[in-house]
């Protein structure tokens, strides 16, 4: 059988003749007649087999089929009150394209309840469940949607390498790899990469791709593997930083709200799905501080200098209950490529973007002067020889820049109210998972 005329589920037209093709989602015998429930990405359609009445052979070789096998079939489609979307195709060819097995690891009907690992394990099944298809089309129309607000902002997109020699912030949180009998790392992100192009004739790009953090976290909200979604552009300050990140979170909510009702529905959110409004408030670290204390949730109040904690975080979030930005940080919990204000050597220029519930975004201005970065550094206990290929570039005319970094699976994770990070990622990198 050929199919190339082969019809999505939803779009057979009563009255025309069609050819299907998709996994045997059920099949039910009630004597005489039968139906095969047959799916595809687009939905679902019943197939009516009547046994007295149609050849012998398709009869037979169609209810014979384990569900999830693969089959085509083609024949008129009619329309039928009962069928559960009104209409069913009325078989005249049947074809099993691909059998599987009668025992599955995984019920994609979803009336067996399985675990995440469980789940993890066999990706391939667990997709074929409406609501975690939806979170994946979700998660692609967020990435579509960044990269129209990137590119309606003048950016570009760039790929930088994932294979460094040297880390963004040293050797602590990398992941060794062995590259041609010298030690590399995988790197933990674009920073330095995407500065160097802020500086180049570019002067605006953005990055989405993969980050690689060897911590041995073990949180529903961290991985070793994400991805991120990251923006560096030339003559910005923070503020300018902060509006382009707004403004991407806000179009990936809308571009969510618009196009993806049918994946909404899936999850059984297409009522509560909220878009937020733009305008996120912008808190000092010192209001923050205050704020937290204020709320009585911690057992310990919070000084100036102390970071915040997850149940910090989360006292903050609920107390304000929409996105936030934390900004003016003091300078030595920020990282040393972090811009301090020019009047206030004390406090950078460093924000967060919060959910509620966790942190997504990372940011800054940077530090575009030579002597005080390679300071940098070495107060970091960095060898400045080591980034040489950095810092060079800052002595032949270097922007003042700015930037941040979005994690994707914690804006989609949060987006949707997932309860782990891991939901939001097909095959996701944990202490305990390297394979599938
Ligand atoms: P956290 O404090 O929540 O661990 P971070 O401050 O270490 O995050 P950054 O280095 O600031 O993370 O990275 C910028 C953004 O990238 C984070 O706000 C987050 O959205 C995402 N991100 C960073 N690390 C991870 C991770 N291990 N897993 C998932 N997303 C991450
Ligand atoms: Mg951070």
């Amino acid at each position: 059988m050929s199919f190339e005329n082969r019809t999505y589920t939803a779009d057979v037209t009563p009255g025309e003749s069609a050819t299907i093709a998709g996994w045997v989602h059920e099949v039910r015998d009630l004597g005489g007649i039968a139906f095969l429930i047959v799916r595809d990405k687009t939905g679902k359609l019943q197939v009516k087999i009547e046994k007295d009445e149609m050849d012998e052979e398709l009869v037979e070789s169609a209810l014979d089929v384990a569900r999830e096998s693969v089959v085509s079939f083609t024949g008129d489609v009619k329309e039928e009150p009962r069928a559960p979307t009104d209409v069913e195709l009325v078989p005249e060819e049947f074809e099993l394209v691909a059998p599987a097995d009668t025992e599955l690891p995984l019920d994609p009907s979803g009336k067996v309840d399985a675990e995440l690992p469980t789940r993890l394990d066999n990706r391939t099944l667990d997709l074929r469940k409406p609501e975690v298809k939806a979170i994946f089309e979700i998660r692609a129309e967020v990435l579509r949607a960044a990269r129209e607000y990137f590119r309606s902002v003048g950016c570009t997109e760039i790929n930088t390498p994932k294979i460094v020699a040297t880390g963004t912030e040293g050797g602590t949180e990398l992941f060794p790899i062995s590259y041609f009998g010298e030690e590399a790392f995988m790197n933990q992100s674009p920073q330095l990469f995407k500065q160097l192009m802020a500086g180049s004739g570019l002067e605006r790009v953005f990055e989405i791709g993969p980050i690689f953090r060897a911590e041995e976290h073990n949180t529903p909200r961290h991985l070793n593997e994400a991805t991120s979604i990251d923006f560096e552009g030339t003559f910005c300050d923070h503020e300018d930083a902060m509006d382009v990140v707004e403004g991407i979170v806000v179009a990936a909510y809308e571009a969510v709200n618009e196009n993806c009702a049918e994946q909404l529905e899936a999850l059984d959110m297409a009522d509560a799905f909220e878009v937020p409004e733009g305008g996120f408030p912008r808190l000092t670290y010192e209001e923050a501080l205050d704020r937290i204390n204020a709320t009585g949730e911690l057992d310990e109040r919070l000084v100036y200098g102390d970071d915040l904690s997850t149940e910090a975080e989360r006292a903050l979030g609920e107390e304000i209950g929409s996105h936030y930005f934390i900004m003016d940080w003091p300078s030595e919990i920020k990282p040393f490529y972090i811009k301090d204000y020019d009047d206030d050597a004390e406090t950078s220029t460093g924000f967060d973007l919060m959910h509620p519930s966790m942190e997504l975004v990372s940011g800054g201005q940077r530090e575009h002067r030579y002597d005080p970065l390679v300071e940098g550094f070495e107060q970091q206990g960095l060898d400045p020889d080591e980034f040489e290929y950095y810092t060079k570039m800052f002595k032949y005319g270097m922007p003042p820049h700015a930037g941040w970094g979005l994690g994707a699976e914690r804006l989609v994770m949060t987006m949707l109210g997932l309860g782990n990070i891991r939901e939001a990622v097909l095959f996701p990198r944990d202490r305990q998972r390297l394979s599938p």
